[in-house]
């Protein structure tokens, strides 16, 4: 308590419109949010506020609405150095004959960190202050986020065959939990498990995986029913379909993220749903990569817990999950003739709050709630391209886009201040890209 009876935070943000995504999804208009260090105390009348409170940072942003900080539960966020590199083809030609073949030239633990941290630069310029990553040197993408200060789940990324990261699965585990016991106490950091695929990982290995996901509480993470053609490999190899043979192995549960999950028969959706399994939605890549259009309406339809991915930008080719939030609004309509699935409250909430509860990380992000982590972001409504605005939710949905994102933080730092990148050297960034590109594009 100061002499003045006020009480001190570090920042306070006062704004038209705060959409707060918790439970009751409750729409605050002239309020405030006041920060105390990395965490929101308090949420307040703009009346009130500075009757109760005195902070060293003071914010009034008129005509902007504030949403918690958006969270991109699938990623590659290294890959942003293949962006452009290999475009308009199918997942496996893409994937065999590009993708696979640069990464084996070039990914190495710098590759890792400069695209990670051209990545981050582009997710905080989007709003995003949560991913859930897989990729490999995972210590370095570790690295771009506590250096940027972007909070991250990172994957210990497992595969069958050999890269220039590791040689087999026990490899790739044993990297995985040097890596683990190295950043178990960074705050900004998580992890999980990350089978790449059914296609990639054998049943040995899943085994494996199984155990130690149990012994450690560590969230699987893993690409699943993404492609036509995964689905009938595994009928040629297995007699059944990925997911029924990831059910017999024991890895279908609440702590699997399965990213994609485009085809689905009546039998693998009720797997998932009777598991409580956390789907990531990942509209961009999958339209790009021609591999369909995922059902979100029958996911929904079975309660699943449905969040947004961007995949990497080698597939997107932006990291923008405001980008995911409107077209997933609009495929669902669209796809089933139903302009009233997923209203805009919903699309936000797959953004925000079902991100946190995917990664298990709703207690502390995901909501604009008392406690929580202070991860927000500030978008203007008040460009020409978003007027008229009857209705902050729909204009945010609908008509703004990530260049209309004005200020974020992430655990109660500034990160974005009026568009501008903040403690870091954008030039320098694009230079290093740009360093990238002339190597990479000799292949
Ligand atoms: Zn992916």
């Amino acid at each position: 308590m100061s002499v003045n009876n006020k009480k001190n935070a570090s920042t306070i943000i006062s704004a038209s419109w705060i959409f707060t995504s918790n439970s009751k999804n409750e729409l605050l208009s002239d309020y405030s949010i006041v920060i105390k260090n990395d965490k929101i105390i308090d949420l307040i009348s703009q009346d009130e506020v500075f009757e109760k409170y005195e902070a060293n940072e003071v914010y009034q942003l008129t005509d902007h609405i504030i949403t918690p900080g958006l969270i991109n539960a699938h990623s590659h966020v290294a890959m942003s150095l293949f962006k452009g590199f290999a475009d308009d083809l199918p997942l496996q030609d893409w994937l065999n004959n590009y993708i696979w073949p640069a990464e084996k030239k070039f990914v190495n633990s710098q590759f890792v960190k400069e695209g990670s941290i051209l990545a981050l630069s582009e997710m905080i310029k989007s709003g995003v202050t949560t991913f859930n990553d897989m990729y490999f040197f995972p210590n370095a993408t570790a690295e771009a986020s506590k250096e940027l200060g972007v909070r991250s789940n990172i994957g210990l990324v497992v595969l069958d065959f050999p890269t220039n990261y590791a040689s087999d699965p026990e490899d790739y585990l044993v990297k995985g939990f040097d890596f683990r016991d190295k950043w178990r106490n960074e705050d900004l950091i998580s992890t999980s498990i990350a089978p790449h695929a059914p296609y990639s990982v054998s049943d040995k290995a899943f085994n494996l995986i199984n155990t130690y996901s149990e012994e450690l509480d560590l969230n699987i993470h893993i690409h699943l029913h993404e492609t036509i053609w995964e689905i009938e490999d595994s009928i040629e190899k297995y007699g059944i379909t990925p997911i029924q043979r990831l059910n017999n192995l024991g890895i279908i549960g609440p702590s699997l993220i399965a990213a994609h999950c485009v085809h689905l028969n009546e039998q693998d959706l009720s797997i998932l749903a009777s598991n409580k399994v956390n789907i990531v939605h990942n509209p961009s890549s999958n339209m790009k990569l021609g591999s369909g259009i995922a059902d979100v309406a029958r996911m929904i339809g079975q309660n699943l817990n449905i969040s947004l991915g961007t995949d990497s930008s080698a597939s997107n080719n932006r990291l923008d999950i405001m980008e995911e939030m409107r077209l997933a609004a609009l495929l669902i309509k669209g796809t089933t003739k139903s302009p009233e699935l997923l209203p805009a409250f919903q699309a936000i909430n797959m953004a925000t709050i079902n991100g946190a509860k995917a990664l298990g990380l709703d207690s502390l992000i995901g909501s604009i709630e008392k406690n929580k982590k202070a991860d927000l972001i500030a978008i203007d409504l008040n460009s020409i391209l978003s007027q008229p605005s009857y209705n902050p939710l729909s204009t945010l949905v609908y008509s703004s886009s990530r260049s209309d994102v004005n200020y974020v933080w992430i655990n109660g730092d500034i990160k974005l201040k009026a568009k501008v990148l903040v403690n870091l050297d954008e030039e320098k960034i694009t230079q290093i890209s740009k360093s990238w590109q002339t190597k990479i594009k000799q292949i």
